[in-house]
């Protein structure tokens, strides 16, 4: 009888703390910190920022905050988030690297698909291939020559090991099969790599639309080609490169996708307002205009959901793994 009466008043305890968890989520007095696991104002943390502006309003005028937590192609900050409390008010916006990190990491601190909670895939950002300003190549022909031409003493800059600026320049090298032609500098995003890149302290470099449209407009850098398997017709700047494949890399597709995790664990009430306020955000029409001004493609499908994004990355991890182990690459 007293154990009875012991178990349901904690089964009752237990009940009413989650549903007051889930009536005061997102707490008043606490921010929600979205953490980036790259640099301040590469493609990440442009994607970060403007979705964290965009789900504000429908948790209620919420504070939500950024913060950055570089290294290791993002798996540093991704682990951080895997350990973090799990009440909702830390989260983790990455990209491909989701998918790809378990094949490239052969110790990776946590496991992508047992460690979080699926909040929603939020846009596909297709990249560029850019050169710095003095590079004496205007097309992807002379660029591709110029590589060529001087094998062994140019550097190609990336976001870190695994990170997707890296994968890129992989693919792209052993497509063109020039694979040890450039040294690579790893930076711990890229926009301390593009900073260099517009120096000319770099000479190549690939990265999201998200970071490469306003420096490509502005004649920052010289861009050569897309990755995208077709061509970004749509596009009022990047309409006018051709892709890889049209250059004749065969097969040549390369998207990088980006969504937002929260911890294991998180109350299930807590993940279904922060999902909805992604589909909110999906939605905004500030933050779609912003996103497709820098080339990205938010996402409008099933994927916004929790278990179809957790589907689609599990997807990504086993197309990821026989390509990054057939390269025998491995981050650590
Ligand atoms: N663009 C980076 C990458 O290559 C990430 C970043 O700086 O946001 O993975």
């Amino acid at each position: 009888m007293t154990f009875r009466r012991t178990f349901l008043a904690l089964a009752v305890g237990a009940l009413a703390s989650t549903s007051v968890l889930a009536q005061e989520f997102p707490a008043s007095n606490k921010p929600i910190s979205i953490v980036v696991p790259f640099a301040a104002g590469g493609p990440t943390d442009r994607v970060a920022r403007d979705l964290a502006e965009a789900m504000r309003k429908p948790l209620g005028g919420i504070s939500i905050t950024v913060e950055n937590a570089a290294g290791a192609g993002g798996t540093i900050g991704a682990n951080k988030v895997a350990k973090a409390k799990n009440d909702g008010h830390t989260l983790l916006l990455w990209h491909i690297g989701m998918a790809s990190s378990p094949a490239l990491y052969r110790k990776l601190p946590f496991k992508p698909l047992e460690d979080f909670e699926y909040l929603g895939l939020v846009n596909e950002v297709p990249m560029t291939l850019l050169g710095k300003p003095q590079l004496p190549a205007n097309t992807y022909r002379d660029f591709e020559n110029y590589i060529r031409a001087n094998a062994g003493k140019l550097n190609i800059a990336h976001a870190g090991l695994g990170s997707a600026s890296h994968i890129c320049g992989l693919m792209w090298q052993s497509a063109v099969k020039l694979s040890q032609a450039m040294t690579t500098i790893p930076f711990g995003g890229t926009a301390p790599a593009m900073t260099n890149l517009i120096g000319g302290q770099v000479d190549v470099m690939c990265d999201q639309t998200t970071n490469t449209t306003s420096q490509i407009e502005a004649g920052r850098v010289k861009a050569f080609a897309v990755t995208t398997a077709k061509p970004l017709s749509g596009h009022k700047l990047l309409k006018d490169y051709p892709t890889l494949q049209e250059m004749g890399l065969k097969g040549f597709d390369l998207t990088i996708w980006h969504g937002l995790y929260a911890p294991k664990g998180t109350p299930e009430a807590v993940l279904v307002k922060l999902n909805d306020a992604v589909k909110a955000a999906l939605k905004d029409a500030e933050f779609i205009k912003k996103q497709e001004g820098l080339g990205a493609i938010v996402v409008t499908d099933k994927r916004m959901n929790r278990a179809e994004h957790k589907t689609f990355v599990a997807g990504e991890i086993a197309k990821l793994k026989p390509v990054i182990e057939a390269a025998g690459a491995f981050a650590d």
